[in-house]
């Protein structure tokens, strides 16, 4: 027998028509390329966001093309999200870090029909030149006057392409399942992948992560996601902000700036800010230098790498600002788990209550997790058991767009994360390692996370990374590679000595190599790959 509910499709459209009733004078703050800050409310958002539509629907854009942006966070990239969705095309944001090679792949694998520009990166596009065949119209994010001279094929400004055209669209309904936006992971092995979202998948995704256990995003919030709308949708927020009335603030191409951050931070009333370890350190970096501080601001949610204890602390410690430590993975939409404590953790002990807080978190509603053993059996959550994180859900892809079969599906429909990991009893999950980046010596695994975490609570180090160096004993030895604080001064063996009576002797990293920078992918995370390759041949003293 079936319910006798309405069957009404889950459409991102209707987010903005939402926002657009009950919350259409709350602020869209966007930081732009020139300094300004740019004003507008989602009342106004949803007035542009028709005219695109009509704009779109003009130049023959049928359901299920693709259209791509290359572009910082803003408010017209805001606007392309939902017209695009909306009419029923897929919206197919471009990694703006990746080297023009890759976009042209993506771009043809995708067969992008059109392609919404940032004017600093109409000269990238440009020199793509005849490697994308299939781009028949190209849009700068800009004002007619602003439109720069260019060799590309029916070249236009955003605002002559919207000017004109009606505020109200008549948003069509289909099926919830239907594609909505696509996006490329950044595998460091073979050619990227296509994730490819639907309507249902994003909007149970927005639902779930506004959660008070998950992101938690209230009308009451300002929120500055400082991660990229041009990689797994900002982990959600142009959806959720909207959706529940929040303030949005937008970082344009400030995002690795510390001093741009801060100024946002204070003067929006910035709530909850979101972003890669990496981001907050070129923040935390800037307070400490400037003495400055953080506002309004309540929490922040990092993920996207391991988040180091060292780095929760401070800004707790120093700023009042709780850390969620958060997991995911561009194939779950993202967000998979958030660390939210647990109310009897208020009676701990300081360092048990840190040990938690540095856990990935729990899942949210919608993901379920498991951990199995090489041996593919489940393994038990006691927090000990390690093995390879596999998730299923309602927002965790079925596939890849255009591969025939996907290498990280196994044939019950679980997805293998790639990721080792623990869960305990009560749910917080762990990530030990990538699986790729397991180092195994003498045929016990040592977790570079745990050892890199530990390496960035030494105050002179900005950035760790660890990777397994070739060892004629043991087959494999951990090698620390340091990025010193500014200014700092600090030994190999004053380094090596700050791990004794913290981890196991065995796990102490046999050297180190004192770097001025690690290397990062297009999402910011260290490229252990870049590292393995450059320390190669590289000689332990205890070889
Ligand atoms: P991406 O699909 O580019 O978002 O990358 C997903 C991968 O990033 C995951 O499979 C993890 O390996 C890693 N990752 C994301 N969040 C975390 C985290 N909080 N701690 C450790 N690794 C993470």
């Amino acid at each position: 027998m079936k319910g006798l509910m309405q069957d009404h499709p889950l459409l991102i459209s209707s987010i903005i028509r939402f926002a657009r009733r009950n919350h259409q004078r709350v602020e869209i703050v966007s930081a732009m390329g020139d300094g300004r800050r740019h004003r507008t409310t989602y009342g106004r958002a949803y007035r542009r966001i028709a005219q695109l539509a009509h704009a779109l629907t003009a130049l023959g854009v049928a359901p299920g093309e693709r259209i791509a942006t290359l572009a910082w966070n803003d408010y017209r990239h805001f606007e392309i999200y939902y017209a695009v969705s909306g009419i029923g095309a897929v919206c197919h944001t471009l990694n703006l870090r990746l080297f023009p090679e890759q976009l042209a792949y993506i771009i043809n694998h995708a067969d992008d029909r059109m392609i919404f520009v940032d004017p600093m990166f109409v000269p990238l596009l440009e020199q793509l030149g005849d490697a994308i065949p299939g781009v028949r119209h190209v849009v700068v994010l800009c004002d007619e006057d602003e439109l720069p001279s260019a060799s590309l094929p029916d070249l236009r400004s955003y605002e002559s392409l919207i000017a004109g055209h009606d505020e109200e669209y008549d948003w069509p309904l289909f099926d919830e399942n239907t594609a909505s936006s696509l996006c490329y992971t950044s595998g460091t092995t073979g050619n990227p992948k296509g994730v490819l979202y639907s309507h249902r998948s994003t909007v149970l995704h927005a639902y779930a992560a506004a959660l008070p256990d998950g992101i938690s995003l209230s009308r009451r919030d300002a929120v500055l996601p400082v991660v990229p709308m041009f990689h797994v949708n900002a982990w959600g927020i142009p959806y959720m902000a909207p959706m529940v009335g929040a303030k949005l603030v937008m970082p344009g191409q400030k995002m690795a700036d510390g001093e741009a951050l801060q100024a946002l931070i204070e003067d929006e009333g910035v709530t909850v800010a979101l972003g890669v370890p990496t981001i907050w350190l070129a923040l935390l970096q800037y307070l400490e230098r400037s003495g400055k501080g953080l506002g309004r601001l309540e929490r922040t949610m990092v993920g996207g790498a391991a988040c180091p204890p060292a780095m929760i602390k401070t800004f707790l410690e120093r700023y009042g600002v709780y850390t969620r430590h958060g997991w995911g993975m561009t194939e779950m939409s993202p967000v998979g788990t958030v660390n939210t404590p647990r109310p009897d953790w208020a009676e701990m002990e300081p360092e048990e209550r840190e040990r938690l807080m540095a856990k990935q978190g729990h899942g949210l509603f919608g993901v379920e997790m498991r951990i199995t053993g090489d041996d593919g059996e489940e393994l038990p959550w006691d927090g000990e058991s390690r093995g390879q994180l596999e998730v299923r859900g309602p927002f965790v892809c079925a596939g890849y767009y255009r591969l025939e079969e996907s290498p990280s599906h196994k044939p019950d429909g679980w997805f293998m994360t790639g990721d080792v990991a623990t869960i305990d009893a009560d749910g917080y999950m762990q990530i030990v390692d990538r699986t790729k980046d397991v180092i195994k010596s003498g045929g016990e695994w040592v977790s570079s996370i745990d050892l890199e975490n530990l390496a960035v609570a030494h105050p002179a180090v900005a950035e760790a990374a660890v990777i397994g160096v070739a060892h004629p004993k043991w087959s494999e030895r951990p090698l620390l590679i340091v990025v010193k604080q500014p200014g700092a001064e600090l030994s190999r063996d004053e380094m090596l000595a700050f791990f004794d009576g913290k981890v196991a002797s065995w796990w102490i990293p046999d050297d180190v190599v004192f770097v001025e920078e690690l290397p990062h992918t297009a999402t910011g995370k260290v490229q252990k790959t870049a590292l393995r390759e450059q320390f190669r041949d590289y000689v332990l003293p205890t070889a």
